[in-house]
Formats: structure tokens, sequence, C-alpha cells
């Protein structure tokens, strides 16, 4: 199975949203990471059929989906980053009338509900009205639904948005798991979510892709970029201005400051590169606030 994608674009009025993406997605999970307004939820959408690109087209195992219309959407599971349900539904109910709108037959539909509504520990509640639903718990009725016909191509935008560690760590699992054989898709914030299970990750910002590769060749190219310093509090603005900082944490001798670039004029030892200082080093500390 194939997804290519040719020189996509997509203009808002004078706002280009997304300036010429191209990409051929086989089997495995891509995370696509970017700071708020790169692009992401305008690409998901495309691929989803939700949104019209402005130009450029995209072909499943070389046809183009515009042709193929519904036979694409069936193939398809999408998780959206709106939550829009009926409160008074029940989940069960809810992924009832969802199957019915996939023509799933109630036979196989009441298998796959079951399945997913377990796979998301949602089965005590299945059913409890939405409405009685906290934010974590609509987030993963929104998991399932995605889910429901086992689509061979999943997009799920920021799907880990409000839950606890736990509860993403479950979800994350989950994912990898069920990814054999699917393209899956995953937009999200939090760097951790896809750093064990994508096979590629994709940076995105200001609707151009940065970088493409795999997490180790993108960890490899931060190798002997990154410090850890212990310095007293008053010297913390001196050691930033030698690089971008990854993180800090108070010490009983001082703070701790991880550091990436050159090597800073202070005593330091070299750190090892993790995902989250791969996403700093290309998107920078202060974006996406
Ligand atoms: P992301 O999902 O990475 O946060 P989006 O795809 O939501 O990015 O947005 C990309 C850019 O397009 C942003 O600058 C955003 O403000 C703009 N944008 C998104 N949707 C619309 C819209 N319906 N009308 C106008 N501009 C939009």
């Amino acid at each position: 199975m194939e997804l290519e994608m040719r020189n996509l674009t997509k203009h808002y009025g004078k706002k280009e949203a997304l300036k010429g993406v191209s990409v051929t997605l086989t089997p495995g999970i891509y995370g696509l990471l970017g700071p708020n307004g790169a692009g992401k939820s305008t690409w998901m959408n495309i691929l989803t059929g939700n949104l019209r690109q402005t130009s450029g087209e995209i072909f499943l195992d070389g046809e183009n989906i515009s042709h193929l219309g519904r036979s694409y959407r069936r193939r398809l599971g999408y998780c959206p980053q709106q939550q829009t349900f009926y409160p008074s539904f029940t989940a069960r109910r809810f992924l009832y009338y969802l199957a019915s709108l996939q023509d799933m037959s109630r036979e196989q539909a009441g298998e796959r509900i079951e399945w997913a509504l377990s796979a998301v520990a949602l089965s005590d509640v299945a059913n409890k009205p939405i409405g009685s639903f906290s934010g974590g718990m609509k987030q993963r009725l929104l998991i399932a639904q995605s889910l429901l016909h086992d689509p061979d191509i999943l997009i799920m935008d920021e799907p880990t948005a409000g839950l606890d560690p736990r509860q993403r760590i479950a979800i994350r699992n989950l994912i990898g798991e069920i990814a054999l054989h699917k393209i899956v898709m995953i937009s999200t914030h939090v760097v951790q979510d896809v750093e064990y299970i994508a096979k590629e990750l994709i940076l995105l910002s200001q609707g151009e892709i940065l970088r493409q590769a795999t997490p180790p060749e993108l960890l490899r190219e931060l190798e002997g970029q990154l410090w850890e310093a212990v310095v007293p509090e008053a010297q913390l603005n001196e050691v930033s201005a030698y690089g971008t900082v990854c993180g800090l944490f108070q010490k009983s001798e001082g703070i701790c400051v991880r550091l990436l670039g050159e090597k800073p004029p202070i005593p330091c030892k070299p750190a090892e590169p993790n995902l989250e200082d791969v996403y700093l080093r290309y998107f920078g500390a202060g974006e996406g606030l």
C-alpha cells in the first residue's frame, strides 16, 4: 500500500497553510510534528477529504483519490481534534450510529464496537451518556470510533490531547499494536507519544516539510551538540547565550541546564540527545506557545 501526495498546497484566502507538500507514505506510523499553525490539521483534513486542496494530487496505490471517492473513504479512519458529540447518546449508541453510517452489519458492528470500547478502556461506561464524560473519556471515544472499521489508513490529529500520562501510554501502545499493515499518521505536540512507535517523523513548519527521517537518524544529527552544566542561578542568562536551553532543573548544587549548541565555555558534560531536543532544534524553544 502506498499513499502518495504530490505538491499539495492549501490557501485560505491569502494565507498559504500548505506550500507544496510531497511525500509518499507506506505502512507504518508517521509522527507529524510542528508548532501550532504549522499546517498539520489542514494537511490531515485534506487527506481525509474534509478539505479540498488548492492544488496537488493524492494517489492511493497509483489511483487518484478524487476518482476513488467512497472506496478511499471506506479504508480511512480519522480521529479529529474537535470533539463533536451528541451529549445524550451513550458511548455504545454513538458507535452503533457511526457503524451504521459505515454500512457495517449489526453483527460485525457489535463485535468491533465491543473490541473498540475495551481497547480504549470505556467498556464500563459504554451505557452512560457522553455528556457526562470527562475530556479524556471523550477523546478515547473519538479514538475508538476511528478504529471501528479496522481502517487501512488511520489519520489521528493529536489523539492524546487531554489524556493523563497513564492513558497516553496505553493509547500509544494500542496504536503501536494495531498499526501493523496500516498507514498511520499521528500529529502531536508530545514527542514521547511517537518516540518509540514511529517509523519516521515528519517535521512541518509554516506549511513546509523541514525534515522527514527516522528517530535514530534525527538523534544522530544532534550527537556532540548536547551538554549538561550545573550553574548558579545568577549565571543562567550567561549560559543560555551559548545555545538553545532544552531543559532546566533544580539540583542542590545549583541549576542543571541542558544546552543544545557549541560547547559552552564552562565546565559541562556531554548529554544524550532525545527527540524533544530534536523538536527544539528545528522549532526553537519559544515557538508553539
Ligand atoms: P496546525 O494544525 O499545525 O496548528 P492548521 O492547519 O490549523 O495548523 O493551520 C495552518 C495555518 O492556516 C494557520 O496559520 C491557521 O491560522 C490557518 N488556518 C487554518 N484554518 C483556517 C481557516 N479556516 N481560515 C483561515 N486560516 C486558517
